[in-house]
């Protein structure tokens, strides 16, 4: 099937200017000057993108798309994400993970869950393991799953710096990150190792003493969560500073002074001066959001959602906070390199078809994911399996 997307300003994240797309099944096949394009013979759906900005479908590094939580027993367990949710964000590539609850929840059902979100359209990997370390895993290994499932690209999201997490010894952090690595050179994957990060004093200093005693360069790892205080953040800033990326996490407005937005953490790296490029940004959506009393009990409770995900690169397109080339690499382009996510993150010839059409306010006119509408006309028309959407 082929679609030609007219007239159209496209961000590839770079400012091309306006150009005619045409898609050809779940591809790319050609980004050429209005006009240019001539199919005879063939049938063609046109979309007309005058007035609309193209950029590459954002990608979400953090997802419980199986639904995390639990940490309040077991009604408190969140429930899976819908293909819907992630098309009425523009989210067309996810990374899912479980959380604390490595128990009732199991790296295959992440990894079917997976399957069934690619099933219903969008395009979705995973990480092996979940909070604890020794971590849980498909076929024994991190580095057997990361050689042989196809899905799994990396460990994660292992907690440091927490209560909740299995207060790992820097051995035990520096074997998992070593299971990545090798995993990662094996399987042909970047075999990132996505540390969660708590509010505990020792923050990153695992990841500084690595780089300081080992070989493993700091690309091998990212920590996630790290404009949850101001201590933390710091660290972050030092860590890009020494060549790592970080990862921020989109929600609801920050709880108190000692958490930055993911607003305020990007003016501040680029007042710093610190690249971008080693920047992403995920939602964390599905997980719970615990929140806990100064003795560390839970207190309440609410699930994470990537419209908040959605509303921060809007804040920050409106509002010019980053540049239109540099918002697009924070929410889609790094994330595609860093893991290496092969045809992704680009609008390029050859490259998969997510694509986003927004207009001057950042509002979805289209989602396209591997060529496929999700959203079209600003209405949603992807279904899950199971979908109640109307
Ligand atoms: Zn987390």
């Amino acid at each position: 099937m082929f679609q030609l997307i007219s007239q159209a300003r496209i961000f590839s994240p770079k400012d091309t200017g306006v150009k005619d797309i045409l898609i050809a099944d779940e591809k790319i096949a050609a980004v050429e000057e209005p006009g240019k394009i001539k199919i005879e013979g063939l049938e063609v759906k046109k979309i007309d993108g005058s007035g609309l900005v193209v950029l590459p479908g954002f990608i979400d590094p953090h997802v419980h798309i199986l639904g995390g939580g639990g940490e309040g027993g077991p009604a408190t367990r969140a429930p899976e994400i819908r293909v819907e949710d992630c098309a009425l964000a523009g989210v067309t590539t996810v990374i899912g993970c479980l959380g604390t609850d490595s128990i009732t929840r199991h790296v295959s059902s992440l990894l079917a869950k997976a399957r069934a979100l690619e099933i219903e359209g969008l395009n979705a990997w995973i990480y092996a393991g979940a909070y604890n370390l020794p971590t849980p895993t498909i076929t024994g290994s991190v580095r057997s799953d990361l050689v042989l499932i196809d899905k799994i690209i990396g460990a994660g999201e292992i907690a440091l710096s927490d209560h909740r997490s299995s207060q790992p010894t820097y051995e035990e952090f520096l074997q998992l990150v070593a299971e990545c690595r090798v995993g990662g050179m094996l399987g042909g994957k970047a075999g990132i190792a996505h540390f969660h990060l708590g509010d505990g004093n020792r923050g990153l200093d695992y990841l500084f003493r690595m780089i300081k005693e080992t070989e493993i360069p700091a690309t091998q790892v990212i920590p996630t969560h790290t404009s949850r205080n101001r201590t933390l953040f710091k660290q972050a800033m030092e860590w890009i500073k020494l060549g790592g990326f970080i990862d921020l996490t989109t929600g609801p407005e920050p709880q108190g002074a000692e958490e930055l937005s993911v607003v305020e953490a990007l003016n501040q790296i680029k007042a710093a001066n610190l690249p971008l490029s080693r920047v992403t940004v995920s939602s964390d959506s599905n997980g719970s959001l615990p929140v806990f009393n100064e003795k560390g009990e839970l207190i309440g409770l609410t699930v994470a959602n990537q419209r908040d995900f959605l509303r921060t690169f809007q804040q920050i397109w409106r509002e010019h906070i980053l540049s239109r080339q540099e918002a697009i690499q924070v929410f889609s382009t790094n994330a595609a390199g860093f893991y290496k996510l092969s045809g992704k993150g680009k609008v390029e010839t050859g490259f998969e078809a997510d694509l986003l059409l927004i207009n001057e306010a950042a509002e979805l006119q289209y989602v396209f994911s591997r060529g496929k509408a999700l959203i079209e006309k600003g209405q949603l028309k992807v279904k899950g399996t199971f979908s109640t959407i109307q």
